[in-house]
């Protein structure tokens, strides 16, 4: 019991009102009664509704919602804490696509790009080769067939990919290149042409949405160069084997690259702590801006509104600071919303390469991910389980204000290092565990309407989005409070 909750424990002794419950009233942080159910509902609807159009990175809706949430900072009196004075820090994500002056030709046919042929890679290319249709995927020997020199063709068939992961359609042209065709491009394959099966059809859309819109980087990162040329890896329809195997067949493809630079941005926000040494130190807590804008129909949608992802977060994230602020604690607090997420934690890296505040007064990284859906009373906290455990003492934190208010009973599975999903490693956190800085995700985890149109306002449990805010919340006081900050795990290690 440290020396806090003593001294109230004996105030509380004298008051006339004094309870005996078990669940004593002193685990309750002060402010906790002004974070309300009603409150998160209307944040999330406002962020999540049509008007910001599913707040894609680097476009004009994503910097409107960005606006939006700084405007609320200043409302709420946070302090701006990003570049110059204000609640912003920008940068610019760099870009890459295929350009539509691109060209493909099979023999005398001249395939329409996305259309009638999708690309999954964003390279460059000029190829003039004969085509080698060799069978099918899982049935050919592929290691006996000279494919030097020659644009393979291969049928793809079910086999035993595994789709029994989150958004098996986004990664299922990656899985085939994968298990068949960095092999083949290895042994000199100069092209590749996979003929869609049922499924390669049914993912069609979903890897046009994401290989039309190329590559993302920020400067310094691996795909912040424009890329170098590569053979192309090029999807066809189904009905492209009644005339692939046609004799002395000719692939002509001559795809460019164009490459652009948008504005993203992180949103920035600082509550002062009150104690004159531990102020200089700062709690952080973390959600990000940006969803998947406007693409595909899904069940005649197309605004992917990203209600869960990630405004659940952001509006928990803006209540806890707003706790904060109305009764702060000893630490420091630093709101910061990033930009750029779902585009490779773009805004996090950026932020933690361009910090606004010293790294070493970081104490404690609170993130999260997806914390409105589900059943009633699961959750996880991501972070929490060795090697990638970043602090236990943060993590004792955690499972203590778990205890103390709303009981979640935790999933450990999805922390576990060979967990298949690794979703510890796909969010803003991650940047900043990297540096050794004490990190956690809060989650409800994954469902099957996440990254669809179907992830929108009116299919998030409000009810368990207020347990979840509390339980952020309560981990903050403690957070911002503790004697110590908490200490990193000298085993601490970012391995999968
Ligand atoms: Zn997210």
């Amino acid at each position: 019991m440290n020396k806090y909750i003593s001294v109230l424990l004996l105030f509380l002794s004298f008051g006339a009102n004094a309870q005996s419950s078990k669940k004593s009233k002193t685990d309750v942080p002060p402010a906790l009664s002004s974070i309300t159910e009603k409150e998160l509902r209307d944040g999330l609807f406002a962020q999540a509704g049509t008007h910001f159009r599913g707040r894609a990175g680097g476009t004009i809706d994503e910097l409107r919602a960005a606006m939006w949430m700084g405007k609320r900072m200043q409302e709420e009196g946070f302090e701006p804490a990003g570049d110059d004075g204000t609640y912003f820090q920008y940068f610019s994500l760099l870009r890459h696509r295929i350009s539509s002056t691109s060209t493909i030709l099979i023999g005398d046919k001249s395939l329409a790009l996305w259309k009638d042929a999708l690309i999954t890679q964003t390279a460059p290319a000029e190829v003039n080769a004969p085509i080698l249709y060799i069978g099918k995927t899982g049935q050919a020997d592929l290691s006996k067939i000279d494919v030097k020199g020659k644009a393979v063709a291969l049928q793809v068939v079910p086999d035993d990919i595994n789709l029994n992961v989150s958004l098996p359609e986004w990664r299922y042209s990656r899985s085939i290149m994968n298990k068949y065709g960095n092999d083949l491009i290895a042994r000199g394959a100069v092209a590749l042409l996979f003929i869609a099966d049922e499924y390669g059809e049914h993912s069609w859309p979903y890897a046009q949405s994401n290989n039309i819109l190329g590559s993302f980087d920020i400067e310094g990162g691996g795909r912040a160069a424009p890329p170098v040329a590569a053979p192309p890896v090029i999807w066809l329809h189904p009905d492209a084997i009644d005339w692939i195997k046609t004799e002395g067949l000719q692939l002509q493809a001559s795809l460019h690259i164009e490459s652009f630079t948008y504005p993203s941005v992180n949103i920035i926000g600082k509550i002062a702590g009150t104690d004159p040494v531990l102020s200089k130190e700062y709690l952080v807590l973390s959600g990000h801006t940006d969803a998947h804008g406007i693409r595909h129909v899904i069940k005649n949608d197309s605004i992917y509104y990203g209600a869960d992802d990630n405004a659940s977060v952001n509006v928990a994230m803006f209540a806890t600071a707003k706790a904060l602020k109305k009764s702060p604690g000893k630490r420091s607090v630093l709101l910061i919303i990033h930009g750029a997420e779902e585009k490779g934690l773009l805004g996090s890296r950026y932020f933690t390469s361009h910090p606004t505040i010293p790294l070493s007064s970081i104490a404690t990284v609170l993130n999260g991910d997806m914390i409105g859906r589900n059943h009633p009373d699961s959750a996880a906290i991501l972070g929490s389980t060795p090697p990638h455990q970043t602090s236990a003492t943060l993590t004792k934190m955690a499972y203590d204000a778990n205890k103390e208010g709303p009981q979640f009973k935790l999933d450990t599975l999805w922390d576990r290092p060979d967990h298949i999903e690794g979703w510890f490693f796909r969010s803003d956190h991650l940047p900043y565990a990297r540096l050794g800085i004490p990190s956690l995700m809060y989650t409800t985890l994954l469902h099957p309407d996440y990254h669809t149109p179907q992830d929108s306002p009116e299919n998030i449990d409000y009810k368990k989005l207020k347990k979840m805010t509390d339980w952020i919340y309560r981990t903050a006081w403690k957070g911002v409070n503790a004697e110590q900050r908490p200490a990193t795990n000298t085993d601490f290690k970012l391995e999968r």
